[in-house]
């Protein structure tokens, strides 16, 4: 049976083909499919329904069915049996349709003479683009057989709708990847851009979903797939020694290695498939289980073999990631996901970058935000919609990216692109002034850093100097741990690079969600309360001892400034300053020149240190606080974790108070105090901040013009009196009465 079928569905895909051969219309053209298909099955009707925007399925053609419903008749996703169908990428198969939960009557079809229904998703890796229909007048059950042939065919129609084969009038059938499209996603750094679509992994193209040769296909397939073994055993003998790695390879390698993969995709030539839409059709029925399973272990496993089929595809193809494309002069990067050495490779030359998958805190994000180039993560399905060269512009302040915008939406985010720089001008004329409050008082800028790219902003900035160099970040875009000698020569361009400003070196700042790549991660229930930081410094100082060699290496002869990280009291403190004392004295013996000086200080980013006793306060050379964590910790909020990190304001009453208590105690010591997490790049926090005492600030450079722009209109003393009056009335947060203020104040 399996046999005749094969051949029954083979015929049938030859019969597509060659009437996909003649230069129809779109609309024509699906008429015949349904024909086709009608005929062939035995069956009364066949429908294909196609999506006209993300929620609705429109009849697009039918034999059997009221001609007169066709581009009429619509359902919403999940509505109706063919709704179900969408939704859920599932075949429905059924004798007796009027009795199948969710069935809902379509009286303008005429379907209700009909019993039997069969539909299944007419999809592309995992992108829903309709559901093709047959139904029939007696009430028989599909055979296991049908089904498949059906979906076949629907796994041809899905190409042809992609290769843009049934183009015709109205919306359902409009050019795919043609329509203004609009995808939210989170702001992983701030910014405006337009720009033209760069794929960092363009999407296969399969243009021939029809088999000529079943036995070449097979051929074509085998060989592929032997390929494919071989690259798999390659990244087996290039991961020895990771074990983490090695384990997914392993994972791949089954997969490769899989008979029952194999053999379903063999079965799809055989019924008249070419080798690419066989593993396309395996991709996406993995995809679509992918989405309904909430087992994790499944979703790993099936993203593997998805992982597994693009490499596949890309053999069987030969499309690699170099398509020949080339850059355009303004691209925005779109991808699923990208690593930061990758990114790095693309550097300043792209305006933006728009990914499907990563998140706020990943080491993507941080590269992104070193180069100061607009970011959004979690952006829906920009990748199935997105081709090479659209039209594309990011909304970074909204997180909202527009894909082939019309001309209105266009007008209006170039009104907004036109604000951005006239706010950019503003800023670059008070670049070289101070950031003086109107009642007098100065508060010093300075930008955060952590990558080269980082330096060139120091004076574009009007930044004071480097006041949080995030050292990890160095280690984080590495596949390897970088040597002593790259990380000296390194420094010490920073250093040139400063030339003469301060710069504040973190000493490494690994664990939590900062896993370098070549160190096995702890396994630890809660990681940003584990084993991080100064902890992981102080009890394997090898590499902070190589660190700090480096550092003073670097500096030789110049000032040098270095900050420890996550201090919680103050022996933490001592004992790394004791590991300071104990290479400098090495150095001196090794006959290296020494830094002129060495400033010793640290972070405070857990409330303990806060209480701290005083002297703590009178050793310490200067404290910044580190609010992202210092944050987390006083809230116990996650910061990585989007359902709770917005929850808590940092202006709110608490906080701040908090904030004030450490400018109290810094003030009994004299201790030089800073902030440097990211609320201090906001204006109204830094506004905040320097009202409660603080009088140096760390950022990101683009953030020290919108800062010192508000600090200058406004007046400190009068701040503090609205906040102190907000907190007297008992508000939970300063925000609303501090924005109230800054309203009235003038723009310079
Ligand atoms: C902080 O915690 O505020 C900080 C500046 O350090 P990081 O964001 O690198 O943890
Ligand atoms: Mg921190």
């Amino acid at each position: 049976m399996a046999e005749r079928y094969e051949t029954e569905s083979r015929k049938l895909l030859g019969r597509l083909r060659d009437a996909m051969a003649h230069d129809e219309a779109g609309q024509a053209r699906l008429d015949k499919i349904t024909d086709l298909i009608a005929t062939s099955m035995g069956c009364e009707v066949c429908s294909i329904y196609l999506f006209r925007d993300d929620e609705t399925l429109e009849l697009c053609a039918t034999r059997g069915l009221n001609p007169d419903a066709v581009h009429q008749t619509r359902m919403k996703m999940g509505e109706g049996l063919v709704g179900r169908v969408a939704k859920r990428g599932q075949v429905i198969n059924t004798p007796d349709a009027p009795q199948y939960p969710g069935f809902r009557y379509m009286p303008e079809t005429g379907e209700e003479i009909f019993s039997s229904f069969l539909g299944v998703p007419i999809q592309r890796v995992g992108e829903k683009l309709g559901v093709l229909v047959v139904q029939s007048k007696s009430a028989r059950e599909f055979s296991a057989d049908e089904i498949y042939a059906l979906e076949v065919v629907a796994m041809v129609v899905a190409e042809m709708t992609e290769l843009g084969a049934f183009v015709g009038e109205g919306a359902a059938m409009s050019a795919r990847h043609s329509q203004p499209v609009l995808v939210r996603g989170v702001v992983g750094q701030e910014g405006v851009a337009e720009g033209h679509v760069w794929l960092h992994e363009p999407r296969v193209v399969v243009s021939n979903p029809i088999a000529d040769d079943p036995a070449v296909e097979e051929q074509r397939l085998t060989e592929a797939v032997d390929q494919l073994r071989i690259s798999v055993d390659q990244m087996l003998t290039m991961a020895q020694g990771d074990k983490d790695q090695q384990q997914v390879i392993e994972a791949y390698r089954m997969f490769a290695n899989s008979k029952g993969w194999m053999r379903r995709m063999c079965e799809d030539i055989k019924s008249g498939l070419s080798a690419e839409a066989a593993v396309e059709k395996e991709q996406s029925l993995a995809r679509a289980r992918m989405s309904q399973s909430t087992d994790g272990y499944l979703r790993e496993r099936l993203s593997d073999l998805d992982d597994l089929s693009n490499r596949l595809l890309r053999i069987l193809t030969g499309q690699g990631a170099d398509t020949g494309a080339e850059l355009p002069s303004d691209p925005i990067l779109v991808a699923r996901n990208i690593g930061p050495a990758e990114l790095l490779d693309y550097g300043r030359s792209l305006k933006g970058i728009v990914l499907e998958g990563g998140s706020v805190g990943s080491h993507a994000a941080i590269v992104a935000r070193a180069l100061a180039i607009p970011l959004i993560v979690n952006a829906g399905r920009v990748t199935n919609e997105a081709l090479n060269g659209d039209h594309i512009m990011v909304d970074g302040e909204q997180g909202i990216v527009h894909l082939r915008p019309d001309d209105t939406v266009a007008t209006a985010f170039r009104d907004k692109i036109a604000m951005h720089a006239a706010a950019q001008e503003r800023y670059a004329s008070i670049r070289d002034e101070p950031a003086q409050a109107r009642c007098g008082s100065i508060v010093s800028l300075h930008m955060n850093a952590g990558l080269m790219a980082d330096l060139p902003s120091l004076k574009g900035s009007g930044a004071e100097g480097v006041g949080l160099f995030r050292t990890e970040l160095q280690f984080l875009v590495r596949n390897q741990m970088p040597k002593r000698s790259d990380l000296s020569a390194l420094y010490a361009r920073v250093l040139d690079a400063a030339d003469g400003k301060r710069v504040v070196f973190r000493t490494l700042d690994i664990g939590s969600d900062k896993v370098l790549p070549y160190m096995k991660p702890a396994d630890e229930p809660n990681p940003a309360m584990g084993w991080r930081a100064i902890r992981v410094g102080l009890d394997k100082p090898g590499i902070m001892r190589m660190q700090l060699q480096a550092l003073m290496r670097a500096a030789a002869g110049r000032p040098l400034t270095i900050m420890f990280p996550f201090i919680a009291q103050l022996e933490e403190f001592r004992a790394a300053r004791a590991e300071v004392d104990k290479t400098r004295a090495r150095e001196e013996r090794l006959g290296h020149v020494l830094p002129e000086r060495i400033e010793i200080g640290a972070m405070l980013e857990t409330p303990s240190l806060a209480f701290a006793p005083q002297v703590f306060f009178e050793e310490v050379e200067f404290l910044s606080v580190g609010g992202n964590d210092l944050k987390q910790f006083f809230f116990a909020a996650d910061r990585e974790n989007e359902r709770v990190r917005r929850r808590y304001d940092t202006l709110n009453v608490s906080f701040l108070t908090f904030l004030e208590g450490i400018v109290a105690r810094c003030a009994e010591t004299n201790t030089d105090l800073s902030f440097c997490g990211e609320d201090a790049g906001r204006p109204v926090e830094a506004l905040c901040f320097a009202a409660m005492g603080f009088r140096s600030l760390s950022m990101r450079p683009a953030s020290i013009g919108p800062v010192k722009s508000l600090l200058r209109r406004c007046n400190l003393d009068e701040v503090r009196k609205v906040i102190e009056d907000a907190r007297q009335r008992g508000e939970m947060s300063v925000r609303s009465a501090v924005m109230d203020y800054v309203r009235g104040q003038h723009q310079n």
